[in-house]
């Protein structure tokens, strides 16, 4: 059985240009009785499930592991504190020089499409998954990323570079405080290993968490090899580890597509609402909880062009800024047609399927009727949208400082436009403004009380790549600090922070030669 596979995703989305389609608990503290790494409570329900789903192993150690950097609110959600990650122990642990007692270290095994073709087994082949703790919202895994060989890591090294793993580590935080759905990063250690890819550079390994890293590949793969059995037992995990109210369902399967199409098409709207750019959305890159997952060339746009394409290596923009919601449809395609024997029929997946156009029309407008600052929704917004993405991409104008800059305009006073009319050839902006100031009259806020709304949805501080290269160029030079006050200031993205306003400014001249690829 096949399902007609979406073959749009190179097709440009029509009239548009951002993608549519038509503390009660107690952390486990260093005060008082220092904890030492061996006593916590790690449990590994992925390794409940048989053999064939993963390869017990031991990560490989690095030379001289030192502590780069680490995330407060993560440890929070893991229900540690966040001082136990400088400890010697803690930085061994998490560099995989030292397994903790109860951890079961293991890499799972799974397959994917990679640009739209079928790539066959893939894996996790460099990360290792130690097992999980008991946080105060459920269960957190910690997968050590660049931790060694696996079996799964082909011709790999099975490790991660300084500079990817700052970036991997920002950036989900960064993600997290934006409100959007996101694997977590907990700490970042680094070891002087040299580790070769375009250059020599210095080793890292970066500890992420999330509830699970199953990923849409991992069905993929005992679809493909035609092994019911296991694609079944993977569902019954997933669906009552994660989705315990699916269960009930008549059709369970059917209910899972359809709770991880929603969750994938939100997911979306809010990458296309910051202007975020994954890179890599391979089917082996997304989660089956909808998160986002595995930053690697990814970015955030500056000057608005939608059919920015933010990873070098991707020659065709398949995964471009604009086609990124059609791309995630497609892979919830893909998702179908793997869960397809346990769902049963084309038309009970295809029925699924349904909900992702609605479910990312329905989110995108709602954030985009926030970020405008308007309370209600009229029939003719989504054209007032396309209008203004069309404005923006014309005139190159900076995403970030565009839409947080829009709060500042007062209904009444076009004389005092300025500072936004600044920002585009002038009558571009006067004829949407027209627009605009009309559809701000069918609402009753005052400029104050919208600027205030607005000022919450619109972020002022995002990860732009030349926020993150800074950072990086110092961690090299074993400087960490500038990491800790990136992430401090990325932590309280929708703050004004006056004395941070160097980290909203435009990018510099040198950062345009700024070139992200898969290399990591
Ligand atoms: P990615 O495109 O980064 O999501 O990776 C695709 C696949 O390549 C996954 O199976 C990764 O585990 C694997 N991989 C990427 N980089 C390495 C590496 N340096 N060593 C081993 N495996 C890797
Ligand atoms: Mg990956």
């Amino acid at each position: 059985m096949f399902i007609d596979g979406d073959d749009s995703v190179h097709h440009r989305p029509k009239n548009s240009r951002y993608g549519r389609i038509p503390l009660l608990f107690s952390p486990l503290t260093a005060t008082g009785s220092a904890i030492n790494v061996d006593d916590l409570p790690l449990d590994n329900s992925f390794a409940g499930l048989p053999p064939a789903f993963y390869t017990r192993l031991m990560p490989t150690p690095l030379p001289a592991p030192y502590f780069v950097a680490a995330s407060a609110r993560a440890a929070a959600l893991a229900g540690l504190d966040p001082a136990l990650l400088e400890q010697d122990d803690f930085v061994a642990t998490f560099t995989g020089n030292h397994v903790p007692a109860r951890a079961k270290p293991l890499a799972a095994v799974y397959s994917g499409h990679q640009f739209g073709v079928w790539a066959g087994q893939l894996g996790d082949g460099r990360a290792i998954l130690l097992g999980q703790l008991a946080g105060p919202h459920g269960p957190m895994e910690l997968q050590l990323k660049g931790a060694g060989k696996t079996p799964y890591s082909r011709m790999g090294d099975g490790r991660a570079v300084l500079r990817s793993s700052i970036r991997e580590f920002l950036c989900s935080e960064a993600m997290a405080a934006l409100g959007i759905p996101t694997t977590r990063a907990l700490v970042v250690t680094g070891s002087d290993q040299g580790i070769l890819r375009e250059t020599v550079e210095s080793a890292a390994v970066v500890t992420r968490m999330a509830p699970s890293f199953v990923r849409f590949g991992s069905f993929e793969h005992w679809s493909s090899r035609d092994k019911p059995e296991e694609l079944r037992i993977l569902a019954d995990y997933v669906i009552a580890t994660f989705y315990p109210e699916l269960a009930g369902a008549p059709n369970p399967y059917q209910a899972l597509l359809k709770e991880v199409t929603r969750r994938t098409a939100h997911m979306i709207a809010h990458w296309q609402a910051v202007g975020f750019m994954h890179g890599v959305m391979n089917t082996d890159n997304m989660s089956i909880l909808g998160l986002t997952l595995d930053y690697g060339p990814f970015g955030f746009m500056d000057a608005f062009d939608s059919e920015h394409i933010c990873n070098h290596t991707d020659q065709q923009g398949r995964y471009s800024y604009a086609n990124q919601p059609q791309v995630g449809h497609w892979n919830c395609y893909a998702l179908a047609q793997a869960l397809l024997p346990l769902i049963g029929s084309v038309e009970e997946a295809e029925e699924a399927l349904a909900v992702y156009q609605p479910a990312f029309a329905g989110k995108i407008d709602e954030l985009l009727r926030a970020k405008l600052g308007l309370a209600t929704a009229q029939d003719d917004d989504a054209q007032l949208f396309d209008a203004m993405f069309s404005l923006m991409h014309a005139n190159h104008a900076d995403f970030t400082l565009f839409f947080r800059k829009l709060g500042t305009l007062r209904l009444d006073a076009p004389d005092q436009d300025a500072p936004l009319r600044d920002m585009f050839r002038r009558d571009d902006f006067d004829a949407w403004a027209v627009r605009y100031r009309a559809r701000l009259r069918l609402e009753n806020r005052v400029d104050s009380e919208r600027k205030l709304a607005m000022d919450k949805v619109n972020p002022k501080y995002v990860l732009r790549n030349y926020l993150a290269q800074a950072a990086i160029e110092k961690a090299q030079d074993k400087d960490f600090s500038e990491v800790a006050r990136l992430l401090a200031v990325l932590e309280h993205p929708f703050d004004e922070q006056p004395h941070n306003d160097r980290y909203c400014a435009l990018p510099p001249d040198w950062a345009s030669h700024l070139a992200v690829s898969c290399s990591s």
